[in-house]
């Protein structure tokens, strides 16, 4: 399955989609230092990583991939180019899923001892390395920007009015930017809408 040619859309799309993020605040007693790096880890503190700078985006999603593999309603996941994410403890491991739906290749990180999930990598963004944003020692130090993949969320998610939302992903096979859903002016659900129920990743 054809993979190439959308890795500087995905870029310049990533960086329409760093409109909002958060100027960074020092706060060194929630993991972050003073040269604006933050930390965060596995539950056990076997694996550990530091980050520099802000992430390029970060979004919500509740794709099906999102869910089954973290055992959650969906993940929330920070870009950050690979050279400003060091891992500092042990060696995460990773595991290989070939998209069914895509045909690319996704590659969760996650700590050999307690399971815990802290990153992954997608061959469609190779040039960065994925944070998982609640295992930071602060999870609260950046926003997300968006949530995507809509279509699979679980019936009882609210979404926030504030926050750009995507039926699927923010980007087309083709490398076109996606159209968000219609902004709302308060909390809403799929049901609200009258979505879902479409083809997932
Ligand atoms: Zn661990
Ligand atoms: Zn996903």
């Amino acid at each position: 399955m054809a993979v190439a040619g959308a890795a500087s859309d995905y870029i310049e799309l990533l960086r329409t989609l760093a409109l909002a993020i958060r100027p960074s605040t020092l706060r060194a007693d929630k993991g972050e230092t003073m040269t604006g790096m933050h930390e965060g880890g596995c539950l056990c503190g076997a694996v550990r990583y530091r980050v520099t700078g802000e992430p390029r985006t970060a979004f919500v999603c509740h794709c099906t991939f999102c869910q089954r593999s973290s055992g959650s309603a969906f993940q929330v996941l920070a870009f950050f180019p690979k050279g400003n994410v060091e891992f500092i403890g042990a060696t995460p491991s990773t595991y290989e899923h070939q998209s069914p739906i895509h045909g690319r290749m996704l590659r969760p990180q996650f700590c050999a001892r307690c399971g815990s999930r802290v990153g992954m990598t997608a061959q469609r963004a190779s040039d960065f390395q994925l944070i998982c944003g609640g295992s930071f020692d602060d999870p609260n130090w950046f926003r997300v920007q968006a949530h995507v993949f809509i279509d699979s969320a679980v019936d009882w998610m609210t979404f926030p009015p504030d926050v750009r939302c995507y039926a699927q992903h923010f980007m087309t096979e083709a490398g076109a930017k996606e159209q968000p859903l219609p902004p709302q002016s308060k909390a809403w659900s799929k049901a609200d809408l009258s979505i879902g129920g479409g083809v997932l990743p």
